[in-house]
């Protein structure tokens, strides 16, 4: 905190403005900021006198405790706090910042709310809006518990305001992604010419599912070695929080906006280009291929989505990117990740409890190990741990389709999501995890579920020509795990899954098979879960 920005540590003087609040020359207001909220042009700063404000960030326990958060994931997240609040100060802001460690640190964003409030002399409460329904109810309850007016602002770093996407579903019977996507291509103008998709169609993912080939001009991303600041906190986190998940070793994500800006251009110089073609693919000992590892500074506020997008299009438009890379790329932005966050509000704080399958199995403890001889979850699981990184197709068609597969129970299955990757904020994971890829919601969010065999997997990846299982078998101690687990997912829940269109193919299939193979693959893969433990 700036010293000559003490104040005298009383407030009640401010109470009389709670209904039009005035700010004298002596008051403060008070602007919290998440480790979510890391922009400079947040809706709660734009427009503020400096001079009149303190910003407060809080490391609080809460927050790093609510699931056990993977060691480099709180690492990222407490430094980028760190150096944000340097580059506040450096941009002439005030900012109270409370570390972890600090003696008195009360544990909670509220509790500290109410320290900041008695150290400067608060008449107002200025904050934007949470990104989850945990912290919602934690700023809801702030103006009946502080005598001082909270004013709660729409965050603006996305493209589709709640009021909007509540408009777009409602009457809708069901909500799909594609034609939201169209709305938001036509709302920001991106890849469009006039009226008309670039291109002439709207998606071209049909072009997105080539598999990769081990190469030796694969790009990797940047790696930024940690500086004194990050260092003091990844020791901080292994000493409090060491039997977390996770190896901090490898740590080298970037912590601030100028590292995350150049991940950006290293992405779209050297990634980009081949995005489109190799974003379903997966291969042996490769964690990253052509994505763009960015997702942990979009979401933490480092970057801003809609910039990056306008900068996907500048390389379309300058002829360095094909179309299935940039559209492919710009849909996962301004589609799903906004159709997410559009379906995590809609559906209310409840969806967590969804279990449309019933699935109830515990999450088996090699989720938290990678210690399993299936070769494509030891390597997705592997690199989680290692990087605290896995890209989509691992996570929805290898943790994901195994957890669907073995019917685990998704509420673990989601806080393990939560707990896991760097990126993860439950207003983007919960809809990914327990709608996509667990079909929890019953069908609110994908069309079908993302179940699929070994066939899947060994056709997107090289995993199956190094495991020890053979993905060729059904039933026997060779047999691909995911292929009797796959029939049996089938079988089990044919009441359910029977009517959807999208599934009559698999039923077709299963009706078509000899009962005394039904019941092999059945008992096969009963005999398989019960080694789960
Ligand atoms: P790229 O492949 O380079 O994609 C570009 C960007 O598109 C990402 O950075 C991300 O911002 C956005 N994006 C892509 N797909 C999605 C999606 N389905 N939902 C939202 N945004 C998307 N993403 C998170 O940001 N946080 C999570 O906690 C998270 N949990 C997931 C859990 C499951 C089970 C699944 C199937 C997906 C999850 N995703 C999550 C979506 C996606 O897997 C990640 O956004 C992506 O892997 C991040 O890596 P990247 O930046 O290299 O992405
Ligand atoms: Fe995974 Fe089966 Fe392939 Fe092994 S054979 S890598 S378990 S899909």
């Amino acid at each position: 905190m700036n010293p000559k920005r003490t104040r005298p540590s009383f407030w009640k003087p401010c109470i009389a403005l709670q209904s039009a609040p005035r700010y004298g020359a002596d008051m403060t207001i008070l602007i919290p900021i998440f480790g979510d909220q890391l922009s400079h042009g947040l809706s709660s700063l734009a427009g503020q006198d400096k001079i009149a404000c303190v910003i407060l960030m809080a490391e609080v326990d809460e927050e790093t405790e609510y699931v056990p958060h993977h060691k480099s994931k709180m690492a990222y997240i407490l430094s980028a706090m760190r150096h944000h609040a340097e580059d506040l100060r450096s941009a002439g802001w005030t900012v109270d910042y409370v570390k972890l460690t600090d003696a008195n640190n009360s544990g909670s964003l509220t509790g500290e709310v109410a320290r900041a409030i008695e150290r400067h002399n608060v008449c107002a409460l200025r904050v934007t809006e949470a990104g989850e329904w945990r912290v919602k109810a934690m700023l809801d309850s702030w103006s009946d518990r502080f005598d001082v007016p909270v004013t709660i602002l729409p965050d603006d770093r996305f493209l589709c305001t709640h009021g909007e996407f509540e408009r777009w579903a409602k009457d809708r019977k069901q909500l799909r992604m594609e034609f939201f996507y169209r709305d938001m291509r036509r709302k920001s103008g991106l890849l469009m010419n006039g009226d008309a998709p670039e291109g002439g169609q709207w998606n071209f993912d049909a072009e997105n599912r080539k598999p990769a080939k081990h190469d030796l001009t694969m790009p990797k991303p940047l790696h930024f070695a940690p500086n004194a600041v990050t260092q003091d906190v990844i020791q901080m986190v292994e000493s409090r929080y060491g039997a977390n998940i996770g190896q901090t070793g490898k740590f080298g994500f970037a912590v601030t906006r100028e590292d995350a800006l150049q991940q950006q251009q290293h992405f779209l110089a050297h990634a980009l280009p081949n995005f489109g073609d190799y974003q379903d693919a997966m291969l042996t000992g490769e964690p990253f291929l052509w994505h763009s590892i960015l997702s942990p500074y979009i979401n933490s506020g480092l970057l801003d989505p809609l910039e990056l997008c306008r900068a996907v299009e500048v390389q379309y438009r300058a002829g360095k990117v094909p179309i299935n890379a940039a559209e492919g790329f710009i849909r996962q932005v301004i589609g799903w990740r906004e159709y997410v966050r559009g379906i995590y509000w809609h559906a209310g704080p409840e969806y967590v409890e969804s279990n449309a399958l019933a699935a109830t199995r515990p999450l088996p403890e090699f989720y938290w190990t990678g210690k399993t001889d299936m070769l494509c979850l030891s390597q997705a699981i592997g690199q989680t741990i290692a990087h605290s990184y896995a890209h989509h197709i691992q996570r929805l068609m290898i943790t994901g389709n195994f957890a669907l597969l073995a019917g685990l129970d998704p509420k673990q299955v989601h806080r393990w999501y939560l707990a896991v990757y760097a990126d993860a904020y439950e207003w983007v994971e919960l809809p990914n995890s327990l709608g996509m890829s667990q079909f929890a919601d019953g069908g609110m969010l994908a069309s079908k579920p993302y179940a699929a065999s070994g066939a899947y997997i060994n056709r997107m990846s090289d995993y199956c020509s190094h495991c020890r299982y053979d993905v060729k078998q059904r039933v026997g101690p060779k047999a691909c795990p995911f292929n009797a687990l796959y029939w049996d997912f089938i079988a089990r829940n044919e009441t359910k899954l029977r009517k959807n269109p999208r599934m009559a193919m698999p039923y077709k299939n299963w009706e078509r098979m000899a009962d005394a193979d039904k019941e092999k693959l059945r008992s096969h893969a009963q005999l398989f879960l019960e080694t789960l433990g």
